[in-house]
């Protein structure tokens, strides 16, 4: 474990702060990142105050004016080199994801190359920013719209996704122009330096060394500066609904840009014909990796009651063969949660599922022994239950039955949240249906593939309580943009729209 730290830069005791190079310690205090297979401390890291927050934006700020300047296509080559280096340190940083967030080993690197693929798409993307030109109803008009950089931009990120979330937004926010300053989880800091630190290398090589900026610091001193802070014009913040709904107002308060990532509470429906084994491992896979801490997981399954007594036996088979343990392990497929707190809200769930009516069909029960594991949970649940309409970061599933597609779709949009969705049907019709007005409310609507695991090249996010951002691919780039509508007179006359007269 020693030599995989150094491989990427890390020490026992490392620093919160970084602008163009690590800050010296504040004094304000350390913590300790714990490996949650075992409890064992990977490393220690400086908190950042708030000096050095200020520090930290205001490299970004100056650095950021040099790099809007740089052609977009140059940024990209930039982004290019980025990838790179993330390229060559994959499987290491993969490992440290394992090891600091419990994800198995092929999630942690498959973590890493989303990064790569995002920066890959956006070197792709530095000769797409386009605008519109649009008829001007004036003789010798012209008129376009163009998109300038948004300045500096923050970035706070859960600890499920320590470094592809960061990286959706920080690849997409360079190629626009922007700076990011980066406020990462307190859960997952060590992925956060080793992140960052591939990347500041690459940027200091090419002369633009703290354009991106990393604060390791607490919610109350340095996240409450942050998200006050009118130099950040945007705060791309993912985590939890409670604190995109406090986030949000505050930056709202302040007239600033919010992209919000927040929680979901994934459904999947199984119709009657159904292609039963695709279902099956499509549902392991989103309700079960990741141990249940995805923001895409599987946390609603709606059988057809023609479907449903047979489907959920087979479901609870497969459940019970699941390997849990050290997520480094090959055939390992289930790791540890993320701490103490997440096994308590898991036995709390499945407590509060049962006093509501539910039936635990297996799993339920925390994991003696050191890491915090649980068993991967199946609760029979009616779907007016006040639990299942809640996420739990847990591998709980709630297994309800439906009588057609009309009620299994109104049950499946019968959440405060619109993350992910997904049905598996073979008939066209009902997916058509699935994927029209009338069908998923949710930000992402897939057909015969789970809830989660999606790819970079689309716009990822959700509706309602899940905060409606979009980061990623397809066009979510013009979240980190400002666009500015253009008029040109290449006449000798000065005529007013809409006709209007404005002689003397
Ligand atoms: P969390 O809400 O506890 O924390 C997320 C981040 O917000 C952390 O960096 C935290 O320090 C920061 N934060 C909290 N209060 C803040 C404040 N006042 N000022 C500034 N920053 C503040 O979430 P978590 O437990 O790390 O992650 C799990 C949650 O994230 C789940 O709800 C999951 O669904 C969600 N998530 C959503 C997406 C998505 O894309 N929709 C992706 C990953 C995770």
């Amino acid at each position: 474990m020693t030599d995989l730290l150094s491989r990427l830069g890390l020490t026992s005791s490392n620093s919160g702060a970084w602008a163009g190079g690590a800050l010296p310690d504040a004094g304000h205090g350390t913590i300790a990142s714990r490996n949650p297979a075992n409890g064992d401390i990977l490393g220690e890291i400086q908190l950042a105050d708030v000096a050095q927050y200020e520090q930290v934006v205001a490299t970004a700020v100056r650095v950021q004016k040099a790099w809007q300047l740089y052609p977009a296509p140059k940024r990209g080559e930039v982004i290019r080199q980025m990838a790179d280096a993330l390229r060559a340190k994959r499987d290491d940083l993969g490992a440290l994801v394992s090891l600091e967030v419990g994800k198995i080993r092929g999630e942690g690197v498959g973590e890493v190359q989303e990064a790569i693929d995002i920066a890959d798409f956006c070197v792709g993307l530095s000769r797409q920013l386009y605008g519109l030109s649009m008829q001007s109803e004036r003789a010798n008009h012209r008129m376009y719209e163009q998109w300038h950089p948004l300045g500096s931009i923050a970035v706070i990120t859960a600890f499920n996704f320590p470094c592809a979330v960061w990286a959706w937004n920080a690849m997409v926010a360079a190629i626009c122009g922007d700076a990011v300053v980066w406020k990462p989880s307190l859960k997952a800091p060590l992925v956060a330096i080793a992140t960052h630190r591939i990347c500041e290398e690459v940027l200091a090589k090419n002369g633009f060394s703290g354009l991106f900026g990393l604060v390791i610091g607490a919610d109350k001193d340095v996240g409450e500066t942050m998200i006050r802070d009118h130099r950040l014009p945007l705060v791309s913040a993912t985590g939890s609904v409670r604190m995109g709904r406090y986030v949000g107002t505050v930056v709202a308060e302040r007239l600033g840009r919010t992209l919000l990532e927040l929680g979901g509470n994934n459904a999947i429906i199984v119709d009657k014909d159904a292609d039963l084994d695709l279902a099956l491992r499509g549902i392991l896979f989103g309700a079960v990796g990741t141990a249940g801490q995805r923001c895409t997981t599987t946390r609603r399954l709606f059988l057809h009651r023609d479907i449903s007594a047979r489907f959920t036996e087979r479901l609870v088979k497969l459940y019970e063969q699941v390997r849990i343990g050290d997520p480094l392990q090959d055939g390992v497929l289930m790791g540890p949660l993320i701490d103490e707190d997440a096994v308590t809200q898991f036995e709390t769930a499945v407590l509060e599922a049962t006093r509501e009516g539910g039936t635990v069909l297996t799993g339920g029960k925390r994991i003696a022994g050191p890491g915090h594991f649980v068993q991967p949970t199946l609760i029979s649940a009616d779907p007016k239950m006040a639990i299942v309409k809640h996420e739990t970061f847990a591998p709980i599933l709630y297994v309800m039955e439906f009588f057609d597609l009309d009620e299994a779709i109104r049950m499946q949009n019968d959440v405060p949240q619109g993350l992910s969705s997904s049905i598996f049907t073979t008939s066209f019709i009902s997916a058509e249906t699935f994927l029209s007005a009338r069908g998923s409310d949710c930000g992402i609507a897939n057909v015969n593939i789970g809830t989660s695991g999606a790819e970079i090249g689309g716009a990822f996010g959700g509706e309602k309580e899940t905060g409606g951002g979009r980061e990623s691919g397809s066009d979510s780039w013009k979240a980190y943009m400002r666009r500015q509508t253009c008029t040109l007179n290449y006449g000798k006359d000065l005529p007013l729209a809409q006709n209007l007269r404005f002689d003397l």
